[in-house]
């Protein structure tokens, strides 16, 4: 983004979770470690990440904003107003790009916590982003660059898939499908698992089984040719076990339950916004 060769320096507010996922795949896939800093204001913390991931960490979240071409934002939501109302005078003399992963809050309010007419990229991530398996739903306004978006866009694909939406109000839909969505799984899973010993097998290998069991079916649906609901037909012999499985829950209104579900969870996201 910058004209100069070099690597756009990117601060990372907040030092947690997510943000040691993003600059840990950042690091694996290439980024010179020499162009991140991340903040904390614990000292222990400071030292674990530094010698954990080789990359500059400080307590001074002004001096971090003061050298970076984009600041990512990546501290709890109820922290960000006063968090961006300290940062402000920083941001205003140094412009750079703003990314902010924190839920619910939008491209508007950040802009205007930190003093207005900012570049701002939200950014719905998804806690799969922890093993490199993620899936990001990107918004940009209008300030933002195609350069930028290109930069960022990078960035988080290396922690997993990364989606742009060109209206904002859509993040609430990437938060119903992608941002919530590994519980959804986690829950499918759990259901198999006891399910499975109902039937008779052990916790630990009915675990085992429906854990692979949605590892494998998920590598197969991303990697074949056919989408999922093909598919599904294609494991669905008439008359078989899986068509009867099939029928049940389909008889339960699953289709009917995950739309309810997922409309839910965008409603909360929009309450919270
Ligand atoms: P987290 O692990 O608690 O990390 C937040 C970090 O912010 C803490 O390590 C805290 O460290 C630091 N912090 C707080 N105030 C600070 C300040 N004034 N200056 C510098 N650092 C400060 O939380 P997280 O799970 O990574 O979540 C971060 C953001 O990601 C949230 O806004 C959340 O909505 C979003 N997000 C997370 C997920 C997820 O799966 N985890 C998914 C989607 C979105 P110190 O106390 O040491 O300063």
């Amino acid at each position: 983004m910058n004209d100069s060769p070099q690597p756009s320096r990117i601060a990372f507010i907040g030092a947690g979770n997510m943000a040691s996922a993003i600059f840990g795949g950042m690091l694996d896939s290439g980024y010179p470690a020499e162009a991140i800093v991340a903040t904390s204001r614990s000292q222990e913390k400071r030292d674990d990440i530094s010698q954990r991931y080789g990359i500059r960490t400080m307590q001074d979240n002004l001096a971090a904003v003061q050298q970076a071409d984009v600041v990512v934002l990546a501290v709890k939501p109820q922290m960000m107003r006063d968090l961006c109302l300290s940062l402000r005078e920083s941001v205003q003399a140094r412009r750079p790009l703003i990314v902010s992963v924190a839920a619910g809050l939008d491209a508007a309010t950040l802009d205007n916590w930190l003093g207005g007419d900012l570049a701002v990229i939200r950014c719905m991530p998804n806690t799969p982003s922890l093993v490199g398996a993620g899936a990001s739903g990107l918004y940009a306004n209008a300030r933002v660059s195609d350069a930028q978006r290109q930069l960022v866009a990078e960035l988080l694909t290396s922690v997993g898939l990364v989606e742009w939406v060109e209206q904002e109000a859509q993040i609430e839909a990437v938060t119903a499908i992608s941002g919530s969505g590994p519980a959804y799984f986690f829950l499918f899973m759990e259901s198999l698992e006891a399910a499975g010993v109902e039937l008779g097998l052990s916790t630990e290998s009915a675990r085992r089984l429906a854990l692979q069991t949605a590892f494998g079916a998920a590598k197969m649906a991303r990697e074949s040719v056919f989408d999922p609901a093909e598919l599904r037909r294609r494991v669905t012999s008439p008359n078989g076990t899986t068509e009867r499985a099939i029928q049940t829950f389909e008889e339960a209104g699953l289709a009917d339950i995950v739309g309810r579900a997922t409309q839910a969870c965008a409603e909360r996201a929009r309450e919270l916004s």
